[in-house]
């Protein structure tokens, strides 16, 4: 993947981004255009597309994302209110960036679930 990827250049050092934590695997770095007060995405610096594919293909690297969003919403003051933990995957999830990335968001009540109830 590498240079065609955004996330993959985010963690190469090539594009700028706010990191806020680094392990020896993974990246976290607050997102371009927040959508909550605290707004982090956590990435594994090995390119899978989404998280369908790293659960399966590396489960102890799914392991490390989720520790490492974890002490995200630590640093970040998430854990007595709460938080969101969301991996959007492919069309009708909404992803937009295929390297796999968990969203952490709060900060705020994040109100319903979904936009909009399904029929
Ligand atoms: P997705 O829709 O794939 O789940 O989420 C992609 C996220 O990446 C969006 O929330 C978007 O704002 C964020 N994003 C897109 N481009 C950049 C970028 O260049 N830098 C950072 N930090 N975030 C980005
Ligand atoms: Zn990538």
């Amino acid at each position: 993947m590498g240079s065609d990827c955004l996330f993959c250049r985010i963690v190469a050092g090539e594009i700028p981004a706010t990191v806020v934590r680094e392990t020896p695997t993974t990246l976290a770095f607050r997102d371009i255009d927040p959508k909550a007060p605290v707004h982090v995405l956590v990435v594994p610096k090995e390119h899978y597309a989404d998280v369908a594919t790293l659960g399966q293909g590396d489960p102890a690297l799914a392991g490390e994302v989720l520790a490492t969003a974890a002490a995200v919403a630590e640093d970040e003051g998430l854990l007595g209110d709460g938080f969101r933990l969301m991996f959007n995957t492919g069309a009708y999830g909404g992803q937009e960036v295929f390297h796999v990335h968990a969203h952490v968001l709060g900060g705020a009540p994040l109100g319903p679930m979904l936009a909009r109830n399904l029929g």
